[in-house]
């Protein structure tokens, strides 16, 4: 299988190269050519199906020319160390709670596969340059579980990038993993800018020449493809809790850079009966006003309690309008959008404690607000839950009174200091060019 930029500006590449390359020399991102279409049967018998057996049919089919079969299924299965349960939040909506991996939110999956596939590589054979290192901005969640995905991988140093002041403790604190070959740095600006120091360094020919650059954002391949496991997982377990084939299912995503929709998108193209996607936005809502205007506008994101969807340009976007050949209509035909403001965050969180006893987080929080907005009599409804409410005790804690156990902290003294960069690639570089020590 080729994987092509979306820019298509440079030539198709090899999974290997798409992988390493992160991004596309000409700033694009990449897609797979051919979107393989699962026969009819498969879903006949999903509902018995575990997650890594789906995981393993629909991996095969995706990358099969490329990594032998053993060694998917090997992926695959250390990918999915953890449970993947979907629970009834009420009659017609359940959440799919992604949240019970190492650093208890749904970017665990994509960092472990990135993490294993990238491992599988350098260890067939590095091309004769130094190290490979890995270079990844966060808004929240995906440095802490890039940081655990990769803190085992021989061979790989791993850089996170994060804005000042936007992380909760325990995001931050989850940076700091033992081994050594893992680098947090705190940079004086918004997620987005961390975003663009980010890609400045994948086309750096000066670094490139050195080392093998890559990325873990959401933008590699390798994050995104194994994000569509779990809605084909979302989908058997539904079938088999309503033991009803012919149930028609929406499903909402909470959104940030848009990496889940995209999934669920390229999910749908193999063939998952997806009736329609809902994506929810907090106020960083350029999505919604793209779905809603035709118009994609991006703009500088603001603080949110669902801070890890705080993002004013979602780089999947690109992605997202490939699929649909640049064709707008039928795009906001499958795709509808809400967003909702921190008051309302709250007044969710609340609420569905008190109606369900459920415990929503504040970004699961949009996804079931949007979700309800949206489902028509007749449908079910599915809602990606992010992110463990345990992250977010403080918010869950004012809107419902629950008190959550906060997870056990590293010792003060023992907190590494992170080096502090304004925005400037030339600071940035210092710190990739320098780090090259063991
Ligand atoms: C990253 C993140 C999101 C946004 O996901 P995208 O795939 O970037 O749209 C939503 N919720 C949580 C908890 C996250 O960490």
């Amino acid at each position: 299988m080729k994987f092509y930029s979306t820019n298509r500006q440079s030539p198709p590449v090899t999974l290997r190269e798409a992988v390493m390359n992160g991004l596309a020399a000409d700033g694009g991102l990449y897609m797979p050519e051919r979107i393989p279409v699962i026969p009819r049967a498969f879903f006949n018998n999903i509902s018995g199906m575990g997650i890594r057996d789906i995981a393993f049919v629909v991996a095969d089919m995706m990358l099969g020319d490329d990594i032998e079969s053993t060694e998917i299924r090997q992926i695959v299965n250390d990918t999915f160390s953890f449970e993947i349960p979907l629970v009834k939040v009420d009659k017609d909506i359940s959440a799919l709670e992604l949240y019970h991996g190492p650093t208890l939110a749904f970017k665990d999956v994509g960092a472990r596969f990135l993490a294993r596939v990238i491992s599988h590589y350098s260890a067939s054979g590095g091309g004769g340059k130094g190290k490979v290192k890995v270079i990844v901005a966060t808004s929240g969640d995906s440095g802490g579980a890039v940081a655990a995905g990769f803190k085992d991988v021989p061979g790989v140093e791993v850089y996170i990038m994060y804005p000042s002041g936007r992380l909760s403790r325990m995001q931050r604190e989850q940076l700091d993993v033992p081994g050594g070959s893992v680098h947090a740095i705190e940079v004086l600006g918004t997620f987005d800018d961390c975003q663009r120091l980010a890609k400045q360094a994948f086309c750096d020919a000066d670094l490139r020449r050195e080392y093998e650059i890559t990325s873990a954002n959401s933008i590699n391949i390798c994050r995104l493809l194994p994000q569509m496991f779990y809605f084909f997982h979302a989908y058997a377990s539904l079938l088999s809790s309503e033991g009803d084939s012919r149930c028609e299912v929406v499903m909402a995503v909470p959104s940030g850079n848009l990496g889940n929709l995209t999934a669920g998108l390229l999910a749908w193209r193999m063939g998952l009966p997806v009736k329609r996607f809902v994506v929810a936005n907090n106020v960083n809502d350029v999505t919604v006003d793209y779905l809603n205007t035709g118009r994609f506008v991006p703009r500088r994101a603001v603080k949110t309690l669902a801070c890890a969807m705080d993002v004013g340009n979602p780089s999947n976007v690109s992605r997202i309008n490939d699929l649909f050949g640049g064709d707008f209509g039928p795009l906001s035909r499958l795709i509808k959008g809400y967003s909702y403001s921190d008051e309302d965050i709250m007044g969710w969180i609340s609420r569905t404690y008190s109606a369900d006893g459920y415990l929503l987080d504040p970004h699961g929080a949009t996804a079931y607000a949007a979700l309800h907005a949206d489902i028509k009599p007749g449908e079910k409804g599915i809602f990606l839950a992010t992110a463990h409410p345990s992250k977010f005790s403080r918010t869950v804690e004012e809107a419902t009174g629950v008190k959550l156990g906060t997870l056990p902290q590293a010792e003060p003294s023992h907190r590494p200091v992170h080096p502090r960069i304004s925005v400037s690639y030339e600071a940035l570089k210092k710190i990739l060019m320098s780090e090259n020590n063991s």
